[in-house]
C-alpha cells in the first residue's frame, strides 16, 4: 500500500497546500524513510473534531452486537495489514520485528478482547431500582441508572507501543468500545504505521456501516495542533501515553477550557524494587538476573522499566550490586525509538553521574554508536539518595540506580518520599514480608501494581491488570490505561427516574434482551422484570 502522507478527516485523504511536512526517520541509520507527511492545519484539526462530534450522535445509538462486529473487523484489518506493517513500524522505530509482530497480536487481542467486554455487556452497569409506590412515608420512584458514553476522545499514540499504545492502540479501542468517536494526534516518530493503522480503520468503518468520522488521524510535529485538539469545545476526554512534561501540559490545557474535560495522562515512573535482606542472602543471583534482563528489555523503553532497587547495606548488597554491573556490561548498546528519547537518555544518565556520592557500577562494554544507548547501572546509598531529588526522576531507558539502606525504618522512609509510581516491587521471603508488613502498606499508598519476587515490566492485558497509578505515574489513579477497565475512563453514569419502558435504553427495561447482568433491587441476575 503506497503511503500518501496525508491526515485522515474521517474517510477523506486531506492535505493542504503549504503546511509543514516531515519525514519518518530510521532511528537505527538516521536515514529518512519513504513518503512525505503534511502537518495538519488548524482547520483540519477542527474538522476532525466537528466530524466526530456529528459522528457520535449516530455511533451511541449503535447496538452493543453492531459496535463489537465494528471492533473485531478492526482487529482482522490491522491483520490484513502484513508483513507491510511491520516492516514499515520497524524501520520508523528500531524495534526488532519480532517483537512488533508480538505487539500486533496484542493490538489485535485488545480489540477482540473489547468486543467481547461490549458483547457480555455488564460493564454498563445497568442499576434498576423499581418504584416502591406504597413506600411509607414518601413513594420511591422507579430509577434505572447505567454508563453512557462521554463523546468524542482524543487520543495521543506513545513512541514506544506503535502498534498497541498509538492509532489502533488500547485508547482508541476502549474508547470506540464505550460507544466514543476518537481523533488521533499521530505520534511523529511512526507516522507510515500510524497512517497504514488509522487506514485499516477507515476500512473497518466502512465495512461495517459505522458513521463517518469515528475515527480521524491529524499528523503533527508541533504541539499546536495536539493542544488545539484538546481545546476544541467537541472533545470530551482524552487519552494520552508520553511524557511527564506532555502529559501534564495537556491535562492542563484540557483544565483551562470554559468546560474542563478529564485527562487521561499516563506518563511512567521509575519502578521501584525494594529487596528485602532474606531473599537477597537466598536468591541475590537470580534476582541479580531477572533485574538486569528487565532494565534492559526493549532497550529500556517502557514506563515498567525498574529505575530503581534498594536493598540493605552489607557485603550480600555489594556482591549483588557488582553482579547487576557486570551483567549489564555485556549488554550491548540498543537503537532508541527517536533521536529526542536518545537525547534525553544521555541528558538523564549524565545528571546522574554527575552527582557526587553516585558512581556506575555497570555499563554496556561496546561504545554507543549515534541513536544507542548503552545499559548503564548507577550505585550509590541512602544519604546521597534522600538528599538529592534528581535521582527520583525517571531516565527512560537500560538504566537503574541501586541504593543500598540502612534500618528498616529507613526503607520505610524512602518510600514513603517517593512519588506515585506505576508499580512498584519487592523481592522477599516470607519471613521477609512479616517483617516489612509496614513497607507494603506505604507502597499500596504509592503504587497502581504491587509485584512480589517478578518484575516489572510485561503488562498483561486482561480485565485485573491496574495500569496507573498516583501522579505523577498518572493524572488520574482511578482509573487504568491497560485491561477492560480501560473503558470506564469513557463513559459517565446516568440514571433515568421514572421513564416508561418503551423509552428507556434497551439494557434497561423490564425485558432484558441483551441476556446482560443487571442489578434489580439490590440483587445480580439476568431475569425479566
Ligand atoms: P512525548 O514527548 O510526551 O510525546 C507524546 C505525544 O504527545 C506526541 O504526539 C507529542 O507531539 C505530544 N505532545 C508532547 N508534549 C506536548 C505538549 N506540550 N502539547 C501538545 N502535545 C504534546 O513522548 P515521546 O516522544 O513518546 O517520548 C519522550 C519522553 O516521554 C521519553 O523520553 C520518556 O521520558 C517519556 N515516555 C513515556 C512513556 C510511557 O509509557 N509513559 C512512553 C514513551 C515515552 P509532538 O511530538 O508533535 O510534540
Amino acid at each position: 500500500m503506497e503511503l500518501h502522507g496525508k491526515n485522515l478527516i474521517g474517510g477523506k485523504a486531506v492535505a493542504s497546500t503549504g503546511t509543514k511536512t516531515f519525514t519518518g526517520v530510521n532511528p537505527a541509520s538516521g536515514e529518512k524513510l519513504p513518503a512525505l507527511f503534511h502537518e495538519a492545519t488548524a482547520a483540519e484539526a477542527d474538522e476532525a473534531l466537528s466530524l466526530a462530534a456529528k459522528a457520535f450522535e449516530e455511533y451511541r445509538r449503535q447496538p452493543g452486537e453492531k459496535i463489537a462486529g465494528f471492533l473485531d473487523r478492526i482487529g482482522e484489518e490491522i491483520q490484513k495489514l502484513g508483513d507491510e506493517l511491520i516492516q514499515r513500524a520497524s524501520a520508523e522505530t528500531g524495534l526488532p520485528e519480532p517483537r512488533l509482530t508480538g505487539e500486533r497480536n496484542r493490538t489485535v487481542n485488545q480489540f477482540k478482547m473489547f468486543a467481547a467486554l461490549v458483547r457480555e455487556g455488564s460493564w454498563l452497569e445497568a442499576t434498576i431500582d423499581r418504584a416502591q409506590p406504597d413506600r411509607k412515608p414518601l413513594p420511591k420512584a422507579d430509577l434505572r441508572r447505567m454508563l453512557v458514553p462521554l463523546g468524542p476522545v482524543v487520543v495521543f499514540g506513545a513512541s514506544n507501543f506503535p502498534l498497541a499504545y498509538s492509532v489502533g492502540g488500547g485508547d482508541t479501542a476502549s474508547a470506540l468500545a464505550a460507544g466514543c468517536p476518537v481523533v488521533v494526534k499521530a505520534h511523529p516518530a511512526h507516522p507510515g504505521a500510524s497512517e497504514l493503522v488509522a487506514r485499516a480503520i477507515q476500512a473497518a468503518i466502512e465495512a461495517t456501516g459505522m458513521p463517518n468520522g469515528v475515527l480521524s488521524m491529524v499528523h503533527g510535529v508541533s504541539t499546536e495542533i495536539g493542544t488545539r485538539l484538546v481545546q476544541h469545545p467537541a472533545a470530551k476526554a482524552v487519552g494520552f501515553t508520553g511524557s511527564l512534561q506532555g502529559g501534564r501540559a495537556l491535562f492542563d490545557a484540557a483544565a483551562k477550557r470554559a468546560e474542563p474535560i478529564p485527562v487521561f495522562s499516563e506518563m511512567g515512573s521509575t519502578n521501584p524494587i525494594f529487596i528485602l535482606p532474606g531473599a537477597l542472602k537466598q536468591n541475590g543471583k537470580a534476582i541479580a538476573e531477572g533485574l538486569a534482563q528487565s532494565v534492559t528489555l526493549g532497550v529500556g523503553q517502557f514506563c515498567t522499566n525498574p529505575g530503581l532497587a534498594f536493598g540493605p547495606a552489607g557485603e550480600d548488597w555489594r556482591a549483588f550490586v557488582a553482579r547487576v554491573g557486570e551483567l549489564a556490561s555485556a549488554v550491548a548498546p540498543g537503537v532508541m525509538l527517536h533521536q529526542g528519547i536518545s537525547a534525553k537518555f544521555n541528558e538523564g544518565t549524565k545528571k546522574f553521574q554527575g552527582v557526587a556520592g553516585v558512581s556506575v557500577a555497570g555499563k554496556s562494554t561496546t561504545e554507543a554508536t549515534q541513536g544507542r544507548a548503552p545499559a548503564m547501572i548507577f550505585n550509590t546509598d541512602s544519604k546521597t539518595f534522600r538528599q538529592q531529588q534528581v535521582l527520583r526522576e525517571e531516565v527512560f531507558g537500560p538504566s537503574t540506580l541501586l541504593v543500598n539502606c540502612g534500618s528498616t525504618r529507613e526503607l520505610e522512609q524512602i518510600a514513603r518520599d517517593l512519588p506515585g509510581q506505576l508499580t512498584a516491587t519487592i523481592h522477599g521471603t516470607e519471613e521477609d514480608l512479616l517483617a516489612h508488613a509496614n513497607l507494603l502498606a506505604i507502597l499500596r499508598e504509592k503504587a497502581g501494581r504491587l509485584i512480589f519476587n517478578q518484575f516489572p515490566t510485561g503488562v498483561e492485558v486482561c480485565p485485573s491488570m491496574q495500569h496507573g497509578g498516583p501522579y505523577p505515574a498518572t493524572t488520574d489513579s482511578r482509573f487504568t490505561s491497560v485491561g477492560t477497565f480501560a473503558i470506564k475512563r469513557f463513559v459517565r453514569p446516568v440514571c433515568f427516574q421514572n421513564f416508561p419502558d418503551a423509552a428507556l435504553p434497551v439494557e434497561l427495561k423490564n425485558k432484558n434482551a441483551r441476556d446482560i447482568w443487571r442489578i434489580v433491587d439490590g440483587k445480580l441476575t439476568k431475569d425479566n422484570l
